[in-house]
């Protein structure tokens, strides 16, 4: 019978949406038990947060000063020992998930599974390949541990409403000293966080320029969205690299996409195809966009953006 062990993360003392999306993943392997580790310096709150995902049996908080930040050279040997007795290792297909999780597939001994998008059987996923033109399925050997990073896009958050327990657990691990935490970098935004946004809105090179931009967020405000950009309009320095959404930018999920002023490139559409409900706005009708989305405008972005917001006030 299987067993999950799912590496919690967070950051100021709040527990990452992705993990939520990881448990659902783990729950369509039917496993006997799915448990959540919480590396912190004080891991207590953002345990009690895990131990509310519905399906979580049990928290395993493992407080230590030197996991004060997400390093992954540090978290990796204690997530290794902490994986004894587990089928399955997962992380989320984040940054923090895509840094951690290979680590720990070579600390013990296995390979991992990258972007895991759906559970064919405890040993049997698939994951996208070529930019989400190709999904393949992979088979790890059974009789090796699962270390697998889960494309959060493709999975629906489980429920709050449980009650696991949260145990404190001690991990007798020897933490490296050649990696050190020096400082994050973040960029501060009181908008809604792009990757975990329930809507999106986006411009592309058509918006032109950077003061031009102005309108994306008056649209993304008024609706209560974040906001994103395709590579053209990161490239010409319209806006900051890590709104880009796409192949090389951000997958995301949301509810709503707004897409204003983007052709629909291939690797635009990769980052968004998980997304719910998804309008382009844009001044060529044969505009590849318009293929893939469920609400077309057609129009200039300047006269309709206006428009838009006033009907929505
Ligand atoms: C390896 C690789 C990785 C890549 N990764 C990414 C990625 O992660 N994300 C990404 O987005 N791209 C990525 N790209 C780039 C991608 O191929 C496209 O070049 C890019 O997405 C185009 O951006 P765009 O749609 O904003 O620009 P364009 O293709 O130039 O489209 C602009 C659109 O705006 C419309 N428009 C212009 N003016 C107006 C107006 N006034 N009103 C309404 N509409 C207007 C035009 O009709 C046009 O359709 C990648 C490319 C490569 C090779």
């Amino acid at each position: 019978m299987s067993k999950v062990l799912i590496v919690a993360e967070h950051l100021g003392g709040q527990l990452n949406p992705a993990t939520a999306k990881v448990v659902a993943a783990a729950r369509a392997i039917s496993p006997e038990a799915i448990d959540v580790a919480v590396l912190a310096a004080d891991p207590a709150a953002v345990a009690a947060e895990a131990a509310r995902i519905e399906g979580v049996s049990r928290v395993l908080a493992v407080a230590n000063p030197a996991n004060e930040h997400p390093v992954a050279q540090v978290y990796a040997p204690q997530v290794a020992k902490l994986a004894e007795g587990y089928s399955h290792v997962f992380g989320p297909s984040t940054t923090f998930g895509k840094d951690l999780m290979p680590a720990v597939a070579a600390l013990l001994g296995t390979g991992q599974v990258s972007d895991l998008m759906s559970v064919e059987g405890p040993s049997r996923f698939t994951r996208p390949m070529y930019a989400g033109n190709a999904i393949v399925t992979v088979e790890v050997p059974a009789d090796e541990t699962v270390v697998a990073t889960v494309r959060v896009a493709s999975w629906q958050a489980a429920a709050g409403g449980g009650s696991a327990a949260v145990e404190n657990v001690a991990v007798d691990a020897t933490l490296p000293t050649h990696t050190r935490y020096k400082d994050l970098s973040q960029a501060k935004s009181d908008r809604p966080d792009l990757q975990s946004a329930q809507r999106v809105v986006s411009g592309g090179r058509g918006v032109g320029s950077a003061e031009n931009f102005e309108i994306i967020y008056k649209l993304a405000d008024r609706l209560g969205a974040a906001v994103g950009a395709s590579r053209a309009a990161v490239d010409a320095g319209y806006v900051p690299n890590e709104m880009q959404v796409g192949q090389t930018g951000k997958i995301i999920a949301p509810e709503l996409y707004v897409a204003v002023g983007i052709s629909g490139a291939i690797q635009h559409l990769t980052g968004i195809k998980d997304a719910r409900t998804i309008v382009a706005i844009n001044k060529d009708p044969e505009a590849p966009i318009f293929e893939i989305a469920d609400i077309g405008l057609v129009g200039d972005l300047f006269k309709v953006l206006p428009e838009l917001e006033a009907a929505l006030s």
